[in-house]
């Protein structure tokens, strides 16, 4: 599901990070720890695809990264990457729902009204659907913006510092969420954190490796 090897990134002007050689095997899940500046977020940006590969090999579903062309890579992303990102990008502007099928009419496909219901339901924010993200606790917009990772039903979920601005029981809670949605979903889970809560709950679960920056 997912491999890199002699895998390598440098920012222009900045120092060169090196990822040792890893491979997860099928049906784990992976926690990316390390130091604040460790390379968590850079590793996470390759994986989907957001940062070109420079140097080395990385394999995510089946595809080799480094081969494709940046057309290739947009389409790629879309079909295959559900991101949680660290900080939430929820449109203002908009409801949740509205929230909910933005990606899709931004991208020319049509709204999918029946997955954004299914997973409001799911993930418990259905009688939040005509909200606007101000109104919104900070669980609460987790989760909206966890549906909206899921939307097209990706085979890998990743999530950026998942626990950043949360207390001990909704890190706890964001966790469980982002753990029971993978496996109802069947996709796997990439967590990037420093967090040391969230390290330890997931040293607790074992079909979580981690790979330690
Ligand atoms: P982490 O997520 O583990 O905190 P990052 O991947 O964000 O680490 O950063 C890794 C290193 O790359 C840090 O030294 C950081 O300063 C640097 N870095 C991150 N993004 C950029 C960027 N856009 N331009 C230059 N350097 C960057
Ligand atoms: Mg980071």
């Amino acid at each position: 599901m997912l491999a890199w090897s002699g895998l390598r990134h440098r920012y222009a002007g900045g120092a060169e990070i090196a990822y040792a050689d890893f491979a997860l095997a099928a049906g784990r899940h992976l926690l990316l720890r390390g130091a604040s500046g460790s390379g968590k977020s850079t590793l996470l940006a390759l994986l989907a695809g957001l940062l070109r590969v420079q140097e080395g090999e990385l394999n995510v579903a089946q595809t080799e990264l480094q081969t494709l062309s940046p057309h290739a890579l947009d389409a790629w992303r879309g079909a295959t990457l559900g991101v949680v990102p660290q900080r939430l990008h929820l449109s203002e502007a908009l409801t949740v729902a509205e929230n909910l099928a933005l990606p899709a009419l931004a991208a020319g496909r049509g709204a999918d009204p029946a997955r954004a219901a299914e997973l409001m339901e799911a993930l418990d924010i259905a009688d939040l659907a005509n909200r606007r993200p101000h109104q919104l606790s900070v669980g609460q917009a987790q989760r909206v913006a966890l549906a909206r990772a899921l939307m097209r039903r990706p085979r890998l979920l990743l999530a950026d510092e998942p626990s950043a601005s949360l207390d001990d029981e909704h890190t706890l809670h964001m966790l469980a969420l982002l753990l029971d949605a993978a496996e109802r979903e069947g996709c796997t889970l990439v967590i990037a954190s420093h967090d040391a809560r969230v390290v330890e709950a997931l040293a607790e679960r074992d079909d979580v490796s981690e790979v330690v920056l």
